[in-house]
């Protein structure tokens, strides 16, 4: 197994590691500080290299047939299973979420390289019966050009293949900018298009600047598409670019997840269940579950069950045995966690587990799992999303009065819902502003789900059969 990652950019089918501006970044093990490796980063000649790339392998790409397209990403699924260990490592290396994780991570995202294979097949039109027996009246769907996507540092492989395999699948081209504190998965990524036999210019890696490139890239005639997944800040910075340029959009932004406990579930089953994946990837996720509200009959041992789960996880560097929960992935985010804890004190809420960066490590981003509770509506922990694995935990006594408050944000991304009575599932699953709702269970991860959000969440899905309309344009051709 290698140490990390060789790094570097992805231009007309060739890796290079040095570009033009010199600029490195430094790539950070976030369970120890130290520095892993140099990221070149790219200037303007490799910025217009790439569209120049992407804008040339278009012509190509669009006419190649649907089965090409498809043998392609089939292979890259079959590579990704292949090389799974060694990818997850070098994600649980620099984004520190525990190997298993990684893995899961890595190894599934294969199902979407295969279920795109198929579903790229099935990009049909449609003929609208005419007016007049002699006219003839067709639909057909065009991959729209050149695409162009920025993609996160939380799943850095399985955000970042979501949008290649659509815009691929498509028929477009695509240049990606990565996360620039986790990118060993997305050169990864790159060199499984590669050995699979992408075409050159069909997929372009690029580094930098966040701002800089995003701007560039957007501005460029040659861009048909943007593709973002990331915070609602951000997320409307580029919506608001695109826009200006009239550029088609998909946004997959932030959200503060409701779960809405009833009285009639097993209080420990699913308290346990939810503290559980309330760590995974160290709360570092947009549909983590962030806004705990339970039915005040069951409150206190709800609370109880679940402080003691996350009191009792093993917190470390994710490539150790039994570790459940990995450091957070950079010092942003704890200082996020300092914050939000300290605005819930002040407003007189009390923290029952966790609340602080574990002692135990001198160095590394490591936060413990908390649990809050007696805190106000107004509190920051309620009202912003925390990406982290903090719990507020908050009584309901009514149907109607739950549902107000969890439709009472901005967000719309994914809810949760734990009842035994089918009613209640069912109207609360009509009432809840969500663009995704889990009833007793979590299921969102699958490529045949539309995955996305309302609202401030976002715009358009990745995954289900709406999966490339955003990469597709309609035409209409009519013929006498
Ligand atoms: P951030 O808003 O600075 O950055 C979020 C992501 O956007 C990063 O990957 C960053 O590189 C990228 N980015 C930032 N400015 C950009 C620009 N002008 N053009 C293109 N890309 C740009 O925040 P952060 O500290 O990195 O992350 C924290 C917040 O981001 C969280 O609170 C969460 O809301 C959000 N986030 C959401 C997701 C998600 O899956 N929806 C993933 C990661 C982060």
């Amino acid at each position: 197994m290698s140490q990390y990652q060789e790094l570097g950019v992805y231009i007309n089918g060739e890796f290079r590691t040095a570009c033009s501006n010199r600029v490195e970044k430094e790539v950070i093990n976030p369970a120890d500080e130290s520095v892993l490796a140099y990221l070149p980063c790219v200037g303007q000649a490799e910025l217009d290299e790439a569209l120049h790339a992407a804008h040339v392998a278009f012509k190509k790409w669009k006419k190649t047939p649907a089965l090409e397209r498809s043998a392609i990403l089939r292979k890259a699924g079959q590579l990704i299973r292949e090389r799974a260990e060694d990818i997850a490592r070098h994600i649980t290396l620099d984004q520190g979420k525990p190997y298993a994780e990684a893995y899961a991570e890595v190894f599934s995202s294969a199902d979407q390289a295969e279920w795109h294979a198929e579903e790229c097949r099935r990009i049909y039109g449609r003929i609208i019966p005419p007016r007049n027996i002699d006219v003839r009246q067709m639909v057909v769907r065009e991959p729209v050009g050149v695409c162009v996507a920025f993609t996160p540092w939380n799943f850095p492989f399985s955000q970042a293949i979501k949008k290649m395999v659509a815009a691929i699948g498509a028929g477009c081209t695509l240049i990606l900018k990565g996360p620039e504190e986790s990118p060993s998965a997305i050169v990864a990524l790159a060199k499984v298009f590669h050995d699979a036999g992408l075409p050159k210019g069909v997929l372009n890696i690029v580094w930098g600047e966040p701002a800089q490139i995003s701007s560039y890239l957007i501005s460029s005639p040659l861009v048909s598409k943007v593709a973002f997944t990331g915070s609602v800040p951000v997320g409307k910075q580029l919506a608001s670019l695109a826009g200006q340029h009239m550029k088609r959009m998909s946004m997959e932004l932030g959200g503060h997840s409701p779960v809405i406990v009833f009285d009639d579930v097993d209080v420990a089953e699913v308290a346990t269940m939810l503290a559980r994946f309330k760590m995974r990837n160290a709360g570092q996720v947009c549909v983590s579950p962030s806004r705990f509200y339970v039915h005040e009959r069951i409150q206190k041992q709800f609370t109880e069950v679940f402080a003691d789960v996350m009191k009792n996880s093993k917190i470390g560097f994710g490539l150790d045995k039994d570790v459940t929960m990995g450091p957070m992935a950079n010092a942003r985010r704890v200082m996020a966690m300092e914050e939000l804890v300290a605005d819930a004190c002040n407003n007189g809420a009390k923290v029952l587990t966790g609340g602080a960066r574990v002692e135990a490590y001198s160095k590394g981003y490591y936060f413990a799992p908390t649990v809050v509770v007696d805190l106000p509506e107004t509190s920051k922990l309620l009202t912003e999303e925390p990406f982290g694995p903090i719990a507020p935990i908050v009584p309901f006594s009514d149907v109607d009065s739950v549902i107000e408050r969890a439709n009472a944000l901005p967000f719309g991304l994914a809810s949760y819902v734990f009842t035994g009575a089918i009613k209640t599932a069912h109207y609360v699953s009509r009432e809840l502003e969500a663009g995704m709702v889990n009833i007793n269970h979590f299921n969102m991860g699958s490529p045949e789900i539309p995955f996305g959000g309302i609202k401030d969440s976002g715009m358009g899905s990745e995954g289900g059969t709406e999966t490339f309309d955003s990469y597709l344009s309609t035409k209409y051709i009519t013929e006498i």
